[in-house]
């Protein structure tokens, strides 16, 4: 038995082949798995666990039949599904955690995160961080009308994609400084994250030890995966047909 890691693969009702794909995915490799765990981005965007656009409903219900046969399901927040509640956790049967959380997989220390704390080059998007991660902001935002709240994320996408268009590519990249500390406080000889869209295995020089940093793809134009069993973790591609 192994565990599954995925994050990143942003389901949207615009992009049937990717749901596809995860539902494959889903149906295959994840269902004699030890656990899968979402680290991030699943959607998106998330306007809500009310939001009833029948695409997010079958992406669910998908998740709810992995967990239903007995799978573990975990989900940690990304910077497109950060509205994601209990509701969805009840929905899918899937446990959410915080961002960053450390597991033993297979005897090793692993602190899985989303990913996008650790961009701390990215000042500004650091502070709309914050301002998200609030729960005030969110139970504020949550009590608006859905159109509103869909027509608001509309519009930060298109500004965020804006914005990925003008800044340098290296400070949309984590952090070394940061990778490092969260390795130290933690304790872990892996870091394994998402975000990015940079699929690698770093080994990273702390000094005093060695570790890692495993960086999960998104599925834009492929599937991706980490595979983690006894023989340690792989990740691997999966071509869309
Ligand atoms: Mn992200």
């Amino acid at each position: 038995m192994a565990t599954f890691l995925i994050s990143d693969l942003h389901l949207e009702a615009d992009r049937p082949d990717i749901a596809a794909q995860f539902f494959e995915f889903l149906e295959a490799e994840a269902r004699d798995a030890e656990a899968l765990y979402i680290l991030g981005d699943l959607f998106e965007a998330w306007v809500g666990d009310d939001d009833p656009n029948p695409h997010y409903a079958a992406c669910k219900q998908a998740i709810r039949a992995l967990a239903d046969s007995g799978v573990p399901v975990f989900f940690m927040h990304g910077n497109r599904d950060f509205l994601i509640g209990d509701g969805f956790a009840a929905d899918t049967g899937a446990s959410i955690l915080p961002d960053p959380t450390l597991v033993d997989l297979f005897g090793t220390k692993v602190l899985l995160s989303h990913g996008d704390a650790l961009c701390t080059d990215d000042v500004e998007y650091q502070k709309v961080r914050v301002m998200t991660r609030d729960p005030d902001w969110q139970a504020m935002t949550l009590a608006k009308p859905l159109d509103e709240r869909i027509a608001i994320a509309r519009q930060a996408r298109e500004e965020s994609m804006a914005r990925g268009q003008t800044i340098d590519m290296e400070i949309m990249d984590v952090n070394q400084g940061a990778v490092e500390q969260a390795l130290r406080d933690s304790a872990a000889s892996v870091l394994l994250h998402g975000h990015t869209h940079r699929p690698n295995v770093h080994e990273i020089d702390l000094g005093d030890r060695f570790a890692k940093r495993i960086v999960l793809g998104d599925w834009y134009e492929q599937g991706s995966y980490v595979k983690w069993d006894e023989n340690g973790p792989e990740l691997v591609a999966i071509p869309r047909t």
